[in-house]
């Protein structure tokens, strides 16, 4: 069948066969087939969707596209987590130590942030002289010592996926089930994993604003994973409000620091604890969530996981001082408070508005090819239920860029809604799915 006539099947709604889709995007590999064309098909599957047939096809092909790791030197459970993103959520860089130091190996290969949201590898890259551009021996030879390393997305790994996405980039295609699972589900599939735990984010500052899209995008994500023989479970937790009181990479270094120092805020120490615990379980180290979150609380307590997090940064390069002095991670000459211009609860903090302020202070990038500024971001001192008096403080905006704050105030008020009662406490774990 010719380009032209996939592309048109694909529009009309109809499902492709496994050949016509393999020889489509090999082609589109082998430079046979131009971008326009890919471009044009990937719009069709944003309207008509994709068969799990044809998903677990697209994953697959794109898998084969680059090299998949093979990690059986390494003796232990190899498991990994991955979020779909969201504002503050720095949960990835606790858990990889942390579940390391319960005996899993976390090969965690991670991406940037991009928009409202921030990204895994931005964040570790704050700390003064960490490397994630490790290549596969050297990633090995860190997982073998210390049980987790955390590096990026290589050429080698599912290059295909990189190539789409940066057509989906371009043409407002991201936000589509079935591309969003071939190109998630193919970069994890690539680390050799032998388990997987997905945290799904629901909410405003999530892809998926709504439970029905979380559940779905959920579901065909568990389903592809555990149709590649890795165990995959899948949680919905929320992302209506930013996770953590920290938001911008090197303040979120240093909160992930506290948690593993016993002091992290509420709602993300519960989040952390939940995943992780799942990880222990599709790991098989711990058979129920409730023995896995007492596991992993004894871990922090007694200092295995934070011992675990320097040992992981300084095989990665990084200056371990950060853990006893913060102040050698990146700080923002500018700090400035933003008071509250009304009395009473807060109902809620809008997460998309707020990573937006953060991304405008400079802890974000707008395009793929900006630079980001890593001490820049957000320190909330006030979170949804707090009272709040008229001109107390409820956050700090962290800059070097004195032109932009107050744009990104302005952004930050208007994202708060306040009531004369305090809301219902929010759930943060909504549900899981294997
Ligand atoms: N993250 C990815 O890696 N791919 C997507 O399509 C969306 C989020």
């Amino acid at each position: 069948m010719r380009p032209y006539d996939i592309i048109k099947k694909k529009r009309e709604g109809h499902s492709l066969t496994r050949d016509e889709l393999t020889s489509f995007l090999t082609g589109y590999l082998k430079g046979q087939i131009s971008d326009y064309q890919v471009s044009a098909f990937l719009m069709a599957v944003f309207f008509n969707g994709m068969t799990p047939e044809e998903t677990v096809c697209l994953t697959e092909v794109m898998l084969s596209s680059g090299t998949v790791l093979d990690l059986s030197a390494i003796p232990g459970p190899k498991v990994d987590k991955h979020s779909t993103g969201g504002v503050g959520d720095k949960v990835s860089l606790i858990l990889a130590p942390l579940v390391a130091s319960a005996g899993i190996i976390v090969p965690m290969i991670s991406g940037r942030g991009l928009g409202h949201t921030g990204g895994t590898l931005d964040k570790i890259e704050s700390i003064p002289g960490f490397n994630t551009g490790l290549n596969i021996k050297e990633f090995k030879e860190v997982l073998s010592k210390s049980g987790c390393a955390i590096i990026g997305i290589s050429e080698e790994m599912a290059p295909l996926d990189g190539r789409l996405y940066a057509l989906r980039d371009v043409t407002a295609t991201i936000e589509s089930i079935p591309l969003i699972t071939g190109s998630i589900m193919s970069k994890k599939l690539s680390e050799g994993i032998q388990g997987l735990v997905l945290d799904v984010k629901v909410g405003s500052g999530a892809f998926m604003k709504d439970l029905k899209g979380a559940r779905e995008l959920a579901k065909s994500m568990v389903d592809i994973g555990n149709s590649f023989g890795v165990k995959t479970i899948a949680a919905i937790t929320d992302m209506n409000e930013p996770l953590g009181l920290a938001i911008g990479n090197s303040l979120e270094v240093h909160e992930c620091i506290d948690v593993l120092k016993n002091k992290g805020p509420e709602d993300l120490v519960e989040v952390t604890l939940y995943l992780g615990a799942l990880m222990l379980k599709v790991a098989c180290i711990e058979a129920n969530l409730e023995a896995g979150t007492k596991k992993l609380k004894q871990l922090i307590k007694d200092g295995s996981a934070l011992k675990k997090f320097k040992e992981m940064v300084q095989l990665q390069g990084g200056n371990p001082d950060i853990l006893k002095r913060s102040t050698l991670l990146p700080h923002s000459c500018l700090s400035v408070d933003i008071a509250s211009i009304r009395k009473g609860y807060i109902q809620s903090m809008e997460a998309e508005a707020i990573g937006t302020a953060a991304m405008i202070l400079g802890a974000g990038r707008e395009k793929m090819d900006s630079s980001i500024d890593p001490a820049a971001g957000i320190i909330l001192r006030k979170k949804t239920g707090d009272f709040v008096e008229e001109n107390e403080t409820l956050c700090s905006l962290c800059t070097s860029d004195e032109a932009v704050v107050t744009k990104a105030g302005k952004i930050f008020l208007d994202a708060l809604t306040f009531a004369e009662r305090p809301p219902e406490k929010r759930k943060m774990i909504i549900e899981a799915m294997e």
